[in-house]
């Protein structure tokens, strides 16, 4: 992997420098993005490409608008899961035929936890970590409610989950970046450990796929799901990913079946029969230019490599801690762990006012965002972000501070989504 030394930077034609030599320059022209803007909240919501435009206009103006109903058999609509399944397969280190793409993330959670309970009748607890993101708390225990047998889940910290492992865990579903603070945990040690109890490990990778290498083979994992609209750019609301290890194909059961994933969808049989292989865990109708505008925003990977991403990645963030640290002293706590193999592709900032400091930031074209009580959140993309940007942004939070402008009372009340 390429290193990007930053340690010796620390002026704007330092940054410039660093953009002319940078490998990955090039792809940000192919983003729709504001000018003069710097965009530090791709982890919530990557930006649009033109392969997206073209795809989806295309599946407009051609596939739907001309072809009409005839385009579910002629422009392979129903062949769209698993298509961009095994499209998006090597950026999690998955084979053909073990990703699917369908949903949103917290209905593939459910499919996947209701699913691996059936798996473990036997055991009754599911661990998760009491700093996950919420909806996936809220669905893990919804599914363990109706589970059929009692259920229980604890919500650990992180640091006690090798203690609180027994012979009565089913589950344990982890984020291996967490959402807030930015920490990326150890995959292949924590599903040695999980397997070493005999429970089944399921992986939320919202915060991982497109920002960092991940290899769900090597790590043994069971299950996995993730996002397309935050690093893979697949737009507002665009389907989640499922993983599903080959060796518990036609073993995990779909807890919600629908006829999409029938083995004979359209012989409109009144018993349900599951498909083979991935297509099982499709339940109703692909949503055709959601897809499309993944399709497109896939694009891009066949250009770039993931190990280059992360390199960039490492960089950016390094640079940002390096900048605030030397800029603004004992002003913010970085949350984020400073070790590379600790660390997602964000970083949080954690001070007292972090809900006004954010929008004042985003007045002068600096968009983070904020996670409550106090984290100030900026995310770091290097697929279209520049060294230079990352200067000029610590530039401009400089002046927010200095100025006091995020302590303005017209930020004393907070929009509803932050
Ligand atoms: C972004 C994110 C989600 C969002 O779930 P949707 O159902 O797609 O809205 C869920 N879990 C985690 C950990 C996330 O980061």
């Amino acid at each position: 992997m390429a290193k990007v030394e930053v340690a010796a930077v620390s002026t704007r034609e330092d940054c410039l420098a660093l953009d002319e030599g940078d490998a990955l320059a090039a792809q940000r022209e192919q983003f729709t993005l504001n000018e003069g803007e710097i965009y530090l909240d791709g982890n919530s919501l990557g930006p649009v490409s033109r392969a997206v435009s073209t795809r989806v206009n295309q599946v407009i103006s051609t596939e739907w608008g001309r072809g009409l109903a005839r385009g579910w058999s002629e422009a392979g609509w129903m062949e769209m899961p698993v298509r961009l399944g095994d499209r998006l397969a090597p950026l999690i280190g998955a084979q053909p035929g073990e990703v699917l793409v369908a949903d949103t993330l917290t209905f593939m959670l459910a499919k996947l936890i209701g699913g691996a309970l059936d798996l473990r009748l036997d055991r009754h607890v599911v661990l998760t970590d009491v700093a996950n993101f919420h909806s996936d708390l809220y669905i893990v225990q919804a599914m363990a409610a109706r589970a059929g047998r009692p259920v229980t889940v604890k919500a650990i910290e992180r640091r006690a989950l090798e203690s609180e492992l027994s012979d009565d865990v089913a589950l344990v579903m982890l984020t291996q970046v967490d959402y807030r603070s930015g920490e990326a945990l150890d995959m292949k040690a924590i599903t040695r450990a999980v397997h070493g109890a005999g429970a089944l490990m399921l992986w939320d990778l919202a915060h991982s796929a497109g920002a960092l290498p991940l290899d769900v083979t090597d790590a043994g994992v069971d299950f996995a799901a993730g996002c397309t609209y935050k690093y893979l750019n697949g737009g507002p609301g665009a389907p989640a990913f499922v993983y599903v290890r080959s060796a518990w194909q036609g073993v995990l059961q779909n807890p919600l079946p629908g006829w999409l994933g029938h083995a004979r969808p359209f012989s409109f049989e009144s018993d349900y029969e599951p498909a083979k292989g991935m297509q099982s865990f499709v339940t109703s109708s692909p949503p055709v230019i959601a897809l499309a505008a993944l399709d497109g925003a896939l694009d891009v990977w066949d250009h770039v490599t993931i190990d280059e991403v992360r390199a960039k990645s490492l960089a950016l963030t390094d640079l940002f801690i390096q900048l605030v640290e030397t800029r603004l002293p004992g002003i913010f706590d970085v949350v984020t762990p400073r070790e590379h193999e600790k660390r997602g592709s964000q970083v949080a900032l954690r001070h007292p006012d972090a809900y006004g400091v954010v929008q004042a930031l985003i007045e002068c074209g600096v968009v983070g965002d904020f996670r409550a009580p106090d984290i100030a959140r900026f995310g770091f993309a290097p697929l279209y972000l520049r060294y230079v940007d990352v200067f000029d942004g610590v530039e401009r939070l400089v002046k927010v501070m200095n100025n006091e402008r995020f302590l303005d009372p017209r930020f004393a009340t907070r929009r509803p989504v932050t």
